[in-house]
């Protein structure tokens, strides 16, 4: 879900709670797909079988390339959590999360917020 989207169905706390949940979701999908490929590289070693050995070796390719998209997944998520963070914070009054979506630009990846405490504006980096 895109940042200004978030923002305004859920809050930006419940957007940046869900983000990170979801990322380590992906977090635990990269070490399923470790532990699976981690077998199947012990059960080829442990089988002379030409077959067998095929099979195992297709099954560490696809644990292999799931787990390496699901690490990309979650460091992109976590890094855009992140930064998303890092700039929720009013420069005004110190008010950390409480924001409104004022307007957006998806084509330059900016989000223009306001602070719900004192009403402070700027932009924030949505990339
Ligand atoms: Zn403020």
């Amino acid at each position: 879900m895109g940042l200004a989207t978030g923002i305004r169905k859920r809050g930006f706390r419940n957007w940046h709670e869900r983000e990170l949940l979801s990322s380590h979701g992906w977090l635990l999908l990269t070490l399923l797909c470790a532990v699976a490929a981690f077998f199947a590289l012990e059960s080829m070693i442990g089988n002379p079988a030409w077959s067998n050995r095929a099979t195992n070796a297709l099954a560490i390719f696809v644990s292999g390339a799931v787990g390496v998209v699901a690490l990309r997944r979650f460091l992109h998520q976590l890094v855009r959590a992140q930064t998303a963070a890092s700039q929720a914070v009013c420069t005004q009054c110190g008010t950390y999360g409480r924001l409104a979506v004022v307007t957006e630009d998806r084509a330059k990846s900016w989000v223009r917020v306001r602070c719900r405490n004192c009403a402070h504006e700027w932009a924030m980096d949505d990339s």
